[in-house]
């Protein structure tokens, strides 16, 4: 949750602890300035000298003698504790400037809250980006972890993930499983106590978590990590071959990839396209919206290694439980029934214009589609339309560029013939559908069983979906993790899907079982 929002420590300062408590702000204030001269060489090297600028903006602001000042009273006159008078005073300057006339004025109210953010961090001690600097062979033992955790993640080093709150559909799990590593996820708070440099041993097939293990599980494990590698080295060999069905009914299978390494994985392991890139993780974690010079640069180094294959882009899905630190949203009682995808887009049209920029700008270079995420009304699907026509006109751009609608909400599924005539395609996000339609958090493990009978239950809503884009000949494919789960290719196929996008290392293991199913 925002740290500008939420409540955090709160104590009184006796008058002789006044000069500790100072000392605390001009340490924290020291801190961010150095790490914002840091930021700002970093930038300027691989950005541009314009996007550096703001971080020697924020830079001055730290010095300025009116803040210092500000501090200072504020922490004299009501005797708190250094986090509240840094929240209270960047929160006073950042409500005038908010109320200024002047759009200028206006943009630094984003500013001071962004640096409120930054020195309350580090008033409380919060260390950022220690999953960048993972030693290799590590295991990431964690409560929770969020999309904005996983920016920055030193994949290379990741070989396990244990949590204690999650489940299958969660966005950790979906993370893992583009890693190819196992995730368990254990309801058990002790796990926390688990010491740095503790040996583990994480067995994903049977959500098993072995602390210490002898020499004898040791072996036992081994064998069976050189069956399994055996058997995936098999399927993979096969996987370059399109998938039929033993009556020879062709079945796509693309990958849902969002960076670099996903996405040559899913080419390595012979994707047919890629159905659902997350457009997120450009996103997160970034200081400021990211402008479009910075989104075309890392779209197209995303992109390179699927040139000639097709791709599906879905537009900025956050809310929920990703949260962008420069968008300022009233804390909400419940994110997920909230301002998010579609309607976060439609609310910041400038996010949503600078996105499709970028986007409609690669549009001759690479086979683009553009995917609209948390669809519940067709006129969504038509705004977005308009905006993407009038960006169109703008770059002088004649090529064609689909746009389809995420089906990932009941109301979706009601409103699907409507929807449908407004889209090129359909893709069918399983996780948000179930999550909405049985009324149970993808990441409560607690209710984990609702999700299997969940996937049971919306069998019915796809084929209502996929019934409505026959109707209208459109494509429709089926992105959610259930597409990427071996026991559910058979009932998609029966519910009449021909499409399914799966995580890159899933995409060998349902082609096969595509190859055994006989319908
Ligand atoms: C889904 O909801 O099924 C989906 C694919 O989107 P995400 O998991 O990113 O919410
Ligand atoms: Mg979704």
């Amino acid at each position: 949750r925002d740290i500008l929002t939420r409540d955090f420590l709160s104590y009184i300062v006796k008058e002789e602890e006044v000069e500790e408590e100072l000392k605390r702000i001009q340490d924290a204030l020291d801190q961010v300035h150095s790490e914002l001269h840091q930021t700002k060489e970093v930038v300027k090297k691989t950005v541009n000298k314009q996007n550096a600028d703001i971080f020697e903006a924020h830079k001055m602001i730290l010095k300025d003698e009116k803040l210092l000042m500000g501090l200072e009273k504020e922490l004299n006159r009501e005797l708190i504790n250094a986090e509240q008078v840094v929240r209270n005073v960047f929160r006073r300057w950042s409500n005038r400037f908010r109320s200024s006339e002047n759009e200028f004025i206006q943009d630094k109210a984003d500013d001071m809250d962004d640096l409120s953010r930054r020195i309350i961090r580090e008033l409380l001690g919060y260390k950022r980006n220690v999953l960048e600097q993972l030693p290799p062979n590590s295991i990431i033992v964690a409560k929770r972890l969020l999309p904005s955790d996983t920016v920055n993640l030193n994949r290379k080093n990741v070989q396990g993930i244990l949590l204690e709150e999650g489940g299958y559909n969660s966005h950790s799990a979906i993370l893992a499983r583009g890693l190819g590593v196992p995730a368990i996820y254990c309801q058990n708070e002790s796990i926390l106590n688990i010491k740095r440099k503790t040996a583990l041993l994480l067995d994903g097939e049977r959500g098993k978590v072995v602390v210490n293990p002898d020499k004898k599980e040791i072996g036992r494990f081994e064998t069976k990590v050189k069956k399994f590698k055996k058997q995936k080295d098999l399927t993979t060999q096969k996987s370059k071959q399109k998938a039929e069905t033993k009556k020879g009914k062709r079945i796509l299978v693309r990958a849902n990839a969002s960076n670099k390494e996903e996405f040559k994985e899913a080419i390595k392991n012979g994707c047919d396209g890629v159905g659902l890139f997350r457009i997120e993780g450009l996103y997160l974690e970034h200081k400021t919206a990211p402008s479009q010079e910075y989104l075309t640069r890392h779209l197209k180094q995303i992109l390179k290694s699927a040139r000639n294959k097709e791709v599906v882009i879905r537009l900025l899905d956050v809310g929920g439980d990703k949260q962008l630190s420069y968008i300022n949203i009233e804390e909400e009682r419940n994110p997920f029934l909230g301002l998010r995808g579609v309607r976060l887009l439609l609310k910041h049209k400038k996010i949503l214009r600078t996105q499709l920029q970028a986007i409609l700008g690669l549009v001759g270079e690479f086979n683009i589609k553009i995917l609209v995420p948390m669809i519940t009304l067709p006129k969504e699907v038509s705004e977005v339309r308009e905006v993407v026509k009038e960006i169109k006109e703008k770059l002088k751009l004649e090529t064609a560029c689909e746009v389809g609608s995420m089906i990932e909400t009941p109301a979706s599924v009601a409103n699907i013939d409507k929807i449908a005539e407004v889209s090129d395609f359909l893709s069918i996000g399983t996780n948000d559908l179930i999550q909405y339609t049985m009324a149970v958090g993808r990441e409560n493990m607690s209710m984990a069983q609702y999700y299997h009978e969940g996937a049971e239950t919306i069998m019915k809503l796809i084929k209502d979906v996929v019934h409505a884009a026959d109707k209208f000949s459109i494509p429709c494919s089926v992105c959610g993790e259930i597409a990427g789960d071996e026991q559910y290719v058979e009932p998609l196929l029966k519910a009449g899907v021909k499409e399914l996008s799966v995580s890159p290392s899933r995409i060998p293991f349902i082609k096969e079982k595509i190859r055994k199913i006989s319908l």
